[in-house]
């Protein structure tokens, strides 16, 4: 069977004929895919030091090529350990500082990715090879057949494409790096991506890549209304980028009609290539029919505090397509509002470590989506996990029982699960670190509801937290905002230890006018919504205090995402930290905090 997808010429009916073919047979496809990663790379540092050295090396290589899959998958899981990234941070950083002998891949690695960092509080170095850029093709491809399957496009059309490039850097050993997307958009694929799809994205590179994310974010939105007519659909690597997008639209459309009438750029552009890359394709010919017809439609969605923007000023935009589950949830209310009667399309799971599931029914809204694993991207193994019966004796820093690992073909519906992988880029037998449950399967591949990522975030005692309770609380808390026709633009939380009795705050960022006895109530409703045992029972006993609400002031969430850009993470892969204890965000948190209020519930 062939493993690789379809190189040459993607028919979609090509590649969706390939990805039933490895999901019927997923089991045995996960162990030649093992094999191929093992062929690939056996002899190298990481790897001896489990499975041999010298001569032993080469029988265990003999071995590898003739053993039976079954007992090559027994030989591998029992010699190699399940490993974290600390455990790879040596070998990587050795890469990083030049060291090109094979410590994790036979091929020497030229790039590494910067994981944006803004889950887990610090940014990950990752390798990046061709391979990676490869399935990240081959997963958009898939993606783009199923899609087309629900919502056609025409050929030749353009795409509004919220993308941004970070910064490509050098390790002091000569090694490029920068985020996953930042390699992606930079790639032959990505060119590939978008001849073999025959959609067009409307910006040119020096729009994607020029360094400056307010420019890119005018510059995207003022060609995607210059090619409004042509604009098939409307995309962000994670709906973050959007949401933000047009909340500036909110802001700049007077300045950006006033460029297509004129055939002008605004001078807040001022960087020379993207101004010239700009210039060159509006042609400078003024358009005051364009201009004016999209003025008057934003005079219009201005009334309607822009609700439905995107199938009014993109007429022939079939659907909004994004990464909206895990932490990208807290914004789908805001994307719904933008785009109106257009469905929203959940886009793929996938990390800087590798891709993982493609979402087969795009037709699914975001809170059900789910995702099919791709057999032939990695070697995948799923720790199971159970949630640890609550009381006093459990321990507070475990969040779940765990047991062995158990490869594609062995994983139970309904059961949760963290992702181990096995990568053809280096790592072994590597914890994800996210949390998913097996919701069904395609064929023999298991299909993954996205649940949070493992690590505690709210923790102060015996509680446990994690960032989807923490979003369930929200959520909770934020429905008596609707009533009052206020918004939640963003939120994230921190565990104070310092002053005692520990307690929770949580940041809120609001958009609206809401009475102070409404807030109060909020923050009592939120604090009394945490189903966690642990957490109740030291709220009744005090041993965590009352929780508190701050409200910061607008504009805040805008500068803790400058701060992390300014700390080289890059727009296209950023996701707000949910909860934090670095000092410089707390600073700007509580600077900006301008009521607070603590909470009466276990009063
Ligand atoms: P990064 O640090 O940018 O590599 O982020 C990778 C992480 O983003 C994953 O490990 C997930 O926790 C999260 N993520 C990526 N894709 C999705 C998705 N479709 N749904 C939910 N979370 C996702």
């Amino acid at each position: 069977m062939e493993l690789a997808a379809p190189s040459g010429n993607y028919g979609y009916d090509n590649i969706m004929s390939w990805f039933d073919n490895v999901t019927e047979n997923a089991a045995m496809v996960q162990r030649e895919t093992l094999r191929r990663i093992l062929e690939l790379n056996y002899g190298v540092e990481y790897l001896k030091k489990w499975l041999g050295e010298g001569d032993e090396d080469m029988k265990m290589k003999m071995k590898i090529q003739e053993m039976e899959g079954c007992a090559l998958e027994s030989l591998y899981t029992s010699l190699v350990p399940v490993a974290s990234h600390a455990d790879f941070e040596p070998f990587i950083q050795r890469i990083a500082d030049g060291d090109t002998a094979p410590i994790l891949t036979q091929q020497p690695i030229t790039t590494l990715s910067l994981s944006s960092g803004t889950t887990e509080g610090r940014q990950k170095f990752l390798p990046f090879t061709g391979h990676s850029s490869q399935t990240t093709l081959q997963i958009f491809m898939l993606a783009a057949a199923y899609r087309s399957r629900v919502y056609p496009i025409r050929d030749g059309g353009k795409i509004l494409e919220f993308i941004y490039s970070g910064k490509q850097l050098k390790t002091k050993g000569g090694l490029t790096t920068g985020t996953a997307t930042t390699h992606y958009y930079s790639s032959d694929e990505f060119k590939i991506k978008q001849e073999k799809t025959m959609s067009f994205t409307c910006s040119p590179q020096e729009v994607i890549s020029g360094g400056d994310y307010k420019q890119s974010t005018y510059c995207h939105l003022l060609l995607g209304l210059f090619f409004s007519d042509q604009v098939e659909f409307i995309t962000s690597a994670f709906a973050y980028s959007i949401v933000q997008a047009f909340a500036s639209f909110e802001e700049l459309w007077e300045e950006i009609c006033n460029d297509i009438k004129h055939g002008t750029l605004s001078s807040r552009i001022t960087l020379p290539r993207m101004r010239k890359a700009v210039l060159d394709i509006m042609d400078p010919n003024p358009n005051p029919f364009l201009g004016s017809k999209i003025e008057a439609i934003c005079e219009e969605l201005r009334g309607l505090e822009w609700c439905g923007s995107i199938p009014k000023l993109w007429p022939n935009a079939k659907y909004v397509y994004s990464i909206m589950t895990g932490s990208m949830q807290p914004y789908v209310r805001k994307l719904r509002h933008y785009a109106g009667c257009l469905p929203l399309v959940s886009a793929e799971y996938g990390a800087s470590e590798g891709w993982i599931g493609v979402n087969l029914d795009p037709c699914l809204p975001p809170e059900d989506v789910i995702f099919a694993v791709i057999p032939t991207f990695a070697y995948f193994e799923f720790i199971p996990l159970y949630r640890q019966k609550q009381d006093w004796t459990s321990s507070p820093t475990v969040d779940f029982i765990e047991d062995r690992p158990v490869s594609i073909s062995q994983v139970k519906v309904g059961q949760e699960y963290e992702i181990v992988l096995t990568t053809f880029t280096g790592l072994y037998r590597y914890r994800l670190g996210d949390v998913v449950e097996v919701a069904g399967f395609h064929n023999g591949t298991p299909k993954l509801n996205f649940i949070c990522r493992r690590k505690l975030i709210l923790t102060i005692n015996i509680d446990k937290n994690t960032e989807k309770d923490l979003q369930l609380v929200v959520e909770r808390g934020t429905q008596l905002l609707s009533k009052y026709r206020a918004e939640l633009v963003d939120f994230t939380s921190h565990a104070d230890i310092v002053h005692q009795p520990g307690h929770y705050i949580i940041y809120w960022e609001i958009n609206g006018e809401v009475e102070e006895r409404v807030l109060g109530e909020c923050c009592r409703e939120m604090d009394a919504s945490f189903a966690d045992h642990g957490y109740v029972v030291s709220r009744r006993s005090n041993s965590i205090g009352p929780l508190e609400l701050c409200i910061v002031e607008r504009g805040t969430f805008k500068k803790i995402l400058d701060h992390f850009i300014g700390n080289g993470a890059a727009l296209s892969q950023f996701k707000t930290p949910r909860c934090t204890s670095n000092q410089m965000l707390l600073r700007i948190l509580n600077v900006c905090t301008i009521k607070r209020f603590r909470s009466t519930a276990y009063s």
